[in-house]
């Protein structure tokens, strides 16, 4: 059977109170709030966005929802857990500072903002799961303390998993650093030696230290790789090069922690996705990272696979070919989809129920 998702197109993502209008549009009609119960904790989840990074969803669109949750009767939250990778986002002091300073405050957004301390024990849990990777997922306890989940996605081109919608959102944003950890912990770049020029820029960008310069070239320590990627994104020869299969891999180990993020919660999770502002890279990538789709729209639905599904197919046809493997054609994205509908998540068939402006 198919999923419904609920469609909004957006023109310039930029016009902050024509989007408004249009996403309280987009929630009316597709009643997603309705599984938000009376006194509800519904953590809110989403990006804030790494230093120097603009792509992240506005703060003004977060407020909407959280005031769609609120009326519904739910007690919101905006939250997200820590990165693997050494940035602004790295531990819980510096996450909330970047937050605020993108703009995520209180007084814009109705809400706090919860950042867990996931170096306290107590502050994550451990989920078990049928998964062909994963049989116990580290996850944020406080995804899975809350009542209800709400996941405010902004839809992008990602290195390691061609894009990053819904799935990626809950299967890495939800995870631990430790469960971060074990989605990445085999996706070391491949080394073209002969390539390298020796211009050192990896060694700069690597979070922990895993290269060095040896001789004029890079050297690459992949007991100490944690598979950010963040070289690959800056070695401007190719020499440092995704690992194909090893970016599979990471995509299903994803779907797997995904499932375990909304594990207790399937019938109390509810996806908005903004397929606007469609970089290149994620949301963590703080560097040049340019837009490789027009704004295209936001979608709603209870179906995480669905709507990943729609924005993936609405952004490929707005381009007239599929630029997520375009710009990343050693992925093939839609890996991520298929395993989340094998772990029953949802399905890819969709049918999109487009909201009049
Ligand atoms: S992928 Fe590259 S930047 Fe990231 S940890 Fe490994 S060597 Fe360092
Ligand atoms: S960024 Fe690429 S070319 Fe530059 S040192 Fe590293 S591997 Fe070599």
């Amino acid at each position: 059977m198919k999923s419904k998702v609920y469609f909004v197109a957006v023109k310039d993502a930029g016009d902050i109170p024509t989007v408004c209008d249009s996403l309280r549009k987009l929630l009316d009609a597709s009643r997603v709030l309705d599984v938000i119960g009376k006194d509800d904790r519904v953590a809110v989840k989403i990006h804030f966005g790494e230093e120097g990074n603009t792509g992240f969803v506005n703060p003004a669109y977060a407020r909407v929802i959280c005031d769609g949750i609120s009326q519904a009767g739910g007690r919101p939250f905006l939250s997200d857990a820590n990165t693997l990778y050494k940035g602004r986002r790295t531990n819980a002091k510096d996450h909330l500072e970047i937050a605020r300073a993108h703009g995520f405050t209180r007084k814009a957004t109705g809400v706090d903002v919860v950042i867990p301390d996931d170096t306290i024990k107590e502050n994550t849990v451990d989920i078990p799961i049928d998964g062909t990777y994963i049989t116990m997922a580290k996850i944020a306890r406080l995804y899975a303390d809350a009542d209800a989940l709400a996941a405010i996605t902004h839809f992008k081109g990602h290195m390691i998993t061609g894009f990053g919608g819904a799935i990626k959102n809950l299967g890495m944003g939800c995870a631990t650093r430790e469960g971060k950890l074990m989605q990445h912990n085999d996706n070391a770049p491949v080394f073209y030696g002969d390539n390298c020029i020796g211009c050192g820029a990896c060694a700069e960008v690597c979070p922990v230290g895993a290269i060095s310069m040896v001789d004029g070239k890079s050297r690459l320590d992949k007991a100490q790789c944690i598979g950010c990627a963040n070289c690959v994104g800056v070695c401007p020869t190719m020499a440092l090069f995704v690992d194909m299969a090893a970016g599979d891999k990471v995509q299903l180990k994803m779907a797997e922690y995904a499932a375990a993020a909304l594990k207790g919660k399937e019938k109390r999770s509810v996806f908005i996705n903004f397929a606007v502002n469609i970089n290149k890279e994620c949301d963590c990538w703080g560097l040049e990272n340019p837009r490789i789709a027009p704004d295209i729209g936001i979608c709603a639905s209870f179906d995480p696979v669905s709507i990943d599904k729609a924005c993936f197919d609405l952004v490929n046809k707005a381009c007239g070919k599929d630029v997520f493997k375009q710009t990343h054609p050693e992925q093939d994205g839609t890996r991520q989809l298929l395993h989340a509908q094998e772990l029953g998540m949802g399905t890819v068939e969709y049918e999109l129920i487009p909201v009049g402006q």
